[in-house]
Formats: structure tokens, C-alpha cells, sequence
């Protein structure tokens, strides 16, 4: 054979064993279909905008949901996204209205096979009342997760975008699941009833006192530390699907030289609960005592708190809780116990079943 005919045989000999190669390989797996997450937007600073990117006055609110996706491009790998826009205000003018209509809202999505989680963009300032409110009143194990930021969305090294990514990796991540409503912000995973906000302006704000964190995440790596503390969502009694207002309740703080006069004020002002914001383990002057007993003595529900930011509120500790007829707060902080009780008031006036419910919850 001349050498030009074995260099065609081994050539078509090659091809040939290439292409049965070829033939035999099993086909590549088909990559997981991504989770559909729904982002719901409430406002705050993570939509927030400056005239600047170096100012410190800025105004909450300003960016829509679309815009808000579409800065963080990155998060669609992560999972199919759609946006509502459920109002756009600053956390601090959160209210009643905006929270059962979020609360609906999150009840319908998670009740549809397709969707599988959600993620709610918010204010710092009142974020760990409504995640604790969501905590008590969503009805399902799907993840909840609501994230913010301490810094406009124009500002230099603004913090919202890693933060948003960030909750959409927890909210895709099926670990996450059955842990509770949680708050996603500045690489920390906080439960709703631990988180605290510490910081008028530090990106490092929220804190987990006592409890901890249930987990951390690093550009969408998530793990997880620990389940939520306290019953919540699926084994929350609580519902809102037959309320249409909630009752009044006023936190108000203690301080020396602390007289009756804003106890008595918040029941001329329809409070059926007041939650006082102690001095140390939920104290206050003796004036302050009376006359919150005398609103006991009538049936508003009062609660003892502590305006201290960690530890917990006991029962009966200086203050004889069964004498006055009060609700020691044990590890809810006044804005929570507020949440708390007003919910509570929903089922119930009596003060034992609500102490069981500070104690569950
Ligand atoms: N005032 C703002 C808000 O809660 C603060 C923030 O989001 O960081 O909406």
C-alpha cells in the first residue's frame, strides 16, 4: 500500500471511531429548572435615591420593582424573577393597610405550586416588626425573605444590590425552607423574632441578641446555623383571613421621674394593650405601676417589656406580675411584644392565655 493510501485509511478510521465515540456518549443532563421566586417591593432606602452619591440626605421610596431588578442582573441566575410593587414608602410610615395587604399577598403566592419562595424588599427601620408579623400570620414553609439596606441605591458602595442577591439566593435555597419568615441583610440571616436594628446608620445594623443567627450567606452561598425560635407560620394560630383592622396598641417607655400620665392618655386614645418599654427587666416607677394596674384592673392588656436591647424580660422578677394582672415580654423586645399583642387581642383579652402565647411565640 503507497503511503498516501494508509494516511486516507488511517484518517477514515479515525473519523469513523470518533464519530461511534461521539454516538455511545451519554447526552448531557438537562441543567434544574431555576425556582420561581416573586419580589414583592415595600419601599425604604434599598429604593431610596440621592441627589448625589456622597450625600447623606436621600429620600426613601424613589425606584420601582422593575428598576430594581433590573440593577441586579446577577440574581437571575439564581432564580426566574417577577416584581409587584406593593407600596413604596419609607418603612416608617408602615402601617396596618400595607401589612395585611402584604400578608394576603404572600398567603396567595405561596399557595400556588409555581411559586417557590418570596422575597419582600423593605425598610431598616420597622423591617423586624413586619418580618415578625409575617412570621405569625404566613401560612406556609415556602421561604419568606425579607431583605433592605442601610444605603440609597445611588450612593457609593451602596449596599442594596449584594443584599437583594443575597435574598434571592435564601429564598431559592431549600434549606431555607420551614425555618420561619427571615431577613437577609449585610451577609447575615436573621430570624423574625431575634433581629434587632442597633444602629441609626452602620451597614452592620441588625443583630440577633440571645438567640443568634439562623445562618449566613456569602454571594448567595448560604448555610444554615439553626431553625427559627418560637411557633410561627403553618403553626401559628394566628390568621388574618377574617381580620380587617387590628386593635390599638402604644408602647410607651419608661424613664426616672415616670409618671401615669401617657398609660392613662393611650386608653383615652383607644389602646386596648400597652406595652410599657421598661427600665432594666421591664421595670418602672411605682406611679407608673399603679396606674397601669388600674388599666389592668379595667381589661387592657398590659405588657412588660424592656427598653435594654438584649435579654430577657421573667416574669414576676421585681415587678409581682400576678398582683398587678401583667404580661411579662420574656425575649420579645416592645416592637415585637407590640405585634404579639395585638394579635393576640384578636383571639382573647385574658391575660394568662396571652402570657402563654409570650410564652410560645
Ligand atoms: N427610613 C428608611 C426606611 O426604613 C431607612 C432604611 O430603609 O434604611 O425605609
Amino acid at each position: 500500500m503507497s503511503k498516501r493510501r494508509v494516511a486516507i485509511l488511517a484518517l477514515v478510521l479515525l473519523i469513523g471511531l470518533a464519530a461511534g465515540a461521539g454516538l455511545s456518549a451519554a447526552p448531557a443532563p438537562a441543567p434544574a429548572p431555576l425556582p420561581n421566586i416573586v419580589v414583592l417591593a415595600t419601599g425604604g432606602t434599598i429604593a431610596g435615591a440621592a441627589a448625589s452619591d456622597v450625600q447623606a440626605e436621600y429620600t426613601s421610596g424613589q425606584v420601582g420593582v422593575e428598576q430594581l431588578l433590573a440593577a441586579v442582573p446577577q440574581a437571575k441566575k439564581l432564580a426566574n424573577l417577577k416584581g409587584e410593587q406593593v407600596s413604596n414608602i419609607g418603612s416608617q410610615d408602615m402601617n396596618d393597610e400595607v401589612w395585611l395587604k402584604l400578608a394576603r399577598r404572600i398567603n396567595e403566592l405561596t399557595a400556588m405550586k409555581e411559586v417557590d419562595g418570596v422575597v419582600i424588599t423593605h425598610g431598616t427601620d420597622t423591617i423586624e416588626e413586619t418580618a415578625y408579623f409575617l412570621n405569625l400570620v404566613v401560612k406556609s414553609k415556602k421561604p419568606v425573605v425579607l431583605t433592605a439596606a442601610m444605603r440609597p441605591s445611588t450612593a457609593l458602595s451602596a449596599d442594596g444590590p449584594l443584599n437583594f442577591f443575597n435574598a434571592v439566593a435564601v429564598a431559592a435555597n431549600k434549606e431555607a425552607a420551614g425555618r420561619g419568615v427571615l431577613v437577609v441583610i449585610n451577609d447575615w440571616i436573621h430570624g423574625a423574632s431575634s433581629l434587632t436594628k442597633t444602629s441609626t446608620t452602620a451597614l452592620q445594623t441588625f443583630l440577633s441578641p440571645v438567640w443568634g443567627l439562623i445562618g449566613t450567606v456569602a454571594y448567595g452561598d448560604a448555610e444554615f446555623y439553626r431553625g427559627p425560635v418560637g411557633r410561627n407560620t403553618v403553626d401559628s394560630e394566628f390568621s388574618i383571613e377574617k381580620i380587617k383592622a387590628l386593635p390599638r396598641v402604644d408602647i410607651i417607655m419608661a424613664h426616672e421621674n415616670m409618671d401615669g400620665a401617657l398609660i392613662e392618655a393611650a386608653v383615652a386614645a383607644g389602646a386596648k394593650g400597652i406595652v410599657i418599654a421598661g427600665v432594666g427587666n421591664g421595670n418602672m416607677t411605682q406611679a407608673a405601676l399603679d396606674a397601669l394596674a388600674a388599666q389592668a384592673k379595667k381589661g387592657i392588656v398590659c405588657v412588660r417589656s424592656s427598653r435594654v436591647p438584649t435579654g430577657r424580660v421573667g416574669r414576676s422578677v421585681e415587678v409581682d406580675d400576678d398582683k398587678y394582672g401583667f404580661v411579662a415580654s420574656l425575649g420579645l423586645n416592645p416592637q415585637k411584644s407590640r405585634v404579639l399583642l395585638r394579635l393576640a387581642l384578636t383571639q382573647t383579652k385574658d391575660v394568662k392565655q396571652i402570657q402563654k402565647y409570650f410564652d410560645e411565640y
